[in-house]
């Protein structure tokens, strides 16, 4: 049996597929986005975390614990009288997960279930383990980095897919997410080959991904997609991604300070609908800046 690791389960999402969600976010993503709001995201292993800002410093976390939780962190994290301590990240079988999903099944009656990250399809043979075994709704937000023969095998077990598109300019995509888009250009061009209906976001980030160029030319490649039912503009959120100083590392994206362009017209004037969210962090998926 397949075992994935996941680092959250959220209810009430609104922005991910129809209804109500129940959001579940999987660890590990192959870019780095210089704007990820979710930094316990990208790396696969579980994560140490500590609230640093409100520790009493009693050192009882850092007293030599041997249970087999804490051992390979080199950190107590039941020690804390305050529970400032905890991990990012929690291994499961697939049936242990589909059971906990499904466990959901009033609520998700309502709407459904949504793969986040993170990116999923890096864990794609465990959670198309996890998908053949719920009935419900299931969307996937994903950036679409991963080879084909892993992505679109999970992706046409979805019922709804919001695939990620950044940047058209290749050297600028390495330059801000650490890796090459052609993969995800591959992908999408897949999805529609596949005729699997497929929803793209693009994360507008002031100063990066935002100018009138990126937009038109992502337009551009997608207006001989026939499978494409929408484009949806995330504008960012300039929320303060805490987040970053409880796993020790520092936040430092090069965001203009300013609102971000917004250029649905180009989509229009090319046949594509399009339209411009603004989500609030706690709402906001996986792939939106707003927050992860
Ligand atoms: S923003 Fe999304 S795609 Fe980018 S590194 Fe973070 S989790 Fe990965
Ligand atoms: S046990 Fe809690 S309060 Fe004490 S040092 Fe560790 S994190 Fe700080």
């Amino acid at each position: 049996m397949k075992r994935g690791t996941i680092f959250d389960i959220k209810e009430l999402g609104l922005y991910d597929g129809d209804g109500i969600r129940l959001t579940v976010f999987l660890k590990g993503c192959p870019l780095s986005c210089v704007w990820c709001q979710n930094p316990e995201g990208p790396k696969m292993p579980p994560e140490v975390f500590r609230h640093q800002s409100r520790c009493k410093g009693c050192g009882r976390c850092k007293l030599p614990c041997h249970h087999p939780d804490c051992a390979p962190f080199g950190i107590c994290l039941h020690a804390c009288p305050d529970h400032l301590v905890g991990l990012y990240g929690k291994v499961y079988t697939a049936d242990e997960l589909a059971e906990e999903i499904n466990g959901y099944g009033d609520f998700l009656a309502y709407g459904g279930v949504t793969f986040s990250g993170g990116e999923p399809a890096l864990q794609s043979e465990f959670l198309c383990e996890v998908a053949r075994q719920i009935p419900f709704p299931k969307a996937m937000e994903t950036c679409a980095a991963v080879p084909t023969e892993d992505f679109l095998p999970l992706a046409l077990l979805m019922d709804d897919l919001f695939v990620d598109l950044k940047m058209m300019d290749e050297g600028e995509h390495i330059r801000y997410t650490g890796r090459s888009n052609r993969q995800i250009l591959e992908n999408i061009r897949a999805l529609d080959a596949a005729k699997k209906p497929f929803v793209i976001r693009l994360p507008l980030i002031p100063g990066i991904t935002d100018s009138d160029e990126n937009q038109a030319a992502i337009a551009d490649f997608l207006s001989e997609m026939s499978s494409l039912q929408r484009v949806e503009l995330l504008s960012y959120n300039p929320f303060t991604p805490t987040k970053y100083a409880l796993i020790g590392r520092a936040y430092d994206a090069p965001i203009a300070n300013r609102p971000p362009n917004i250029r649905t017209d180009l989509f229009a004037e090319r046949g594509i609908p399009a339209v411009a969210l603004r989500l609030r962090g706690a709402d906001a998926p996986h792939s939106s800046p707003s927050n992860h």
